[in-house]
């Protein structure tokens, strides 16, 4: 089905001598219809008919909230200033990583960090930033009538992963939390919404330089990326979490090749069995206490298309891939399956949407150039 958004083009011959091939000219097209799209939708538009929101309130302690977002099987939770009436940031896995990190760094004994965590309060989660010296997040929000097109904008330009939506009660005049557009419900709905131009996007993940890939002039072999090994103590992968500001590592054995990846959320597994303090446990003993309904690794090769990445995306919830070395790069005196990059969902998004300029928010998508006939 064509999107009705989709700028429609006469029919017309190419000129003798155009440099442009006929397919980059459909690949333009179709980023531009999707660009399109999301500026004629709002986040209403992507809400699902029923979904449920879980707010928590910033006198919970750490742990009653914890327990709360495994309950209910969520990863992070906006929340509300009771005394204010007010939106107060989200409660995300960072910052429970941050909180591991402040104990572990910061306790001589461990014997009175168990009952410590119990007592912190959310809203002394900002203190730990500050000890640590990372930065604190920014109390970023929109209106669910914004549209996607600059709602997509803003978590580009701030790095966020997901956007909290805030409406005003019209009797109280109090700011209402209505959902959070996450970077993922975004890129799904472009993916429902926009099939016939996500056919056209048929470049190559290498030719659009969509990720993090491992360069060359690189200090360590797979530099700029933070890697493990099964043996790693967990401690220093969540550390690389913390200061890096990255959501998963790749594990990967003595040759490079890819055998697992170490996630955030794997973190709360570890919290869920009270580990504050016993950090010094190897990413490989952690995996074991993974859960059952893990989804497993996904991977691809830098020959994929950007297509096969969308339509992957409205199938299943996937947050990033890891790229490996495939036939191309045997060809070339590479090793199947040896770690090239990282793909998250950040990158598609910014790749998507087209980069901010400084300052400025994205460029306004242009309407592709008509070739003249
Ligand atoms: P994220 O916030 O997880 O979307 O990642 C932010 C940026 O960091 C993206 O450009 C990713 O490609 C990159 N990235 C994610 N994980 C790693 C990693 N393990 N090493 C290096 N870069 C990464």
């Amino acid at each position: 089905m064509a999107s009705p958004l989709t700028p429609r083009r006469k029919p017309s011959r190419r000129r003798a001598g155009s440099h442009l091939p006929p397919h980059h000219d459909n690949h333009e097209t179709a980023l531009y219809g999707i660009r399109q799209m999301l500026r004629g939708r709002t986040g209403y538009d992507a809400f699902p008919v029923s979904f449920r929101l879980i707010v928590l309130d910033t006198k919970l302690s750490v742990t009653r909230a914890l327990q709360c977002l495994l309950a209910n099987n969520v990863v992070s939770a906006p929340l509300w200033n009771s005394e204010k009436s007010a939106f107060a940031g989200m409660l995300t896995v960072l910052d429970i990583i941050h909180l591991i990190q402040y104990y572990y760094k910061s306790a001589v004994t461990y014997d009175n960090v168990k009952t410590d965590v119990e007592k912190f309060r959310l809203e002394s989660l900002r203190d730990i930033e500050k000890e640590l010296g990372v930065p604190e997040p920014t109390l970023l929000s929109d209106h669910p009538n914004s549209s996607m097109f600059d709602a997509a904008k803003l978590l580009i330009q701030t790095h966020a992963r997901r956007l909290p939506l805030l409406d005003k009660d019209t009797e109280t005049g109090h700011e209402v939390i209505v959902s959070v557009l996450t970077q993922y419900r975004l890129l799904k709905f472009i993916a429902l919404n926009c099939p016939s131009e996500i056919q056209q996007l048929q470049h190559s993940l290498r030719k659009l330089k969509i990720g993090t890939y491992v360069s060359s002039s690189g200090i360590s072999p797979f530099h700029p990326l933070a890697t493990a090994t099964l043996e790693t103590p967990v401690s220093d992968v969540v550390h690389m979490f913390s200061e890096r500001s990255i959501s998963a590592v790749p594990i990967i054995d003595e040759d490079g090749i890819v055998v697992d990846m170490y996630e955030t959320v794997d973190v709360m597994t570890l919290v869920r069995l009270g580990v504050y303090q016993n950090l010094d446990l190897t990413v490989s003993e952690a995996l074991k206490t993974r859960s059952p309904d893990f989804l497993g690794v996904v991977i691809c090769t830098a020959s994929d298309s950007l297509r096969t990445l969308l339509q992957l995306i409205k199938k299943r919830r996937v947050h990033r891939l890891v790229v490996v070395e495939g036939e191309e790069e045997e060809k070339q005196g590479g090793k199947k399956g040896r770690l090239l990059g990282i793909i998250t969902l950040s990158d598609v998004l910014r790749y998507v949407i087209g980069e901010p300029d400084i300052g400025e928010g994205v460029e306004e998508p242009q309407p592709p150039r008509q070739p003249s006939s």
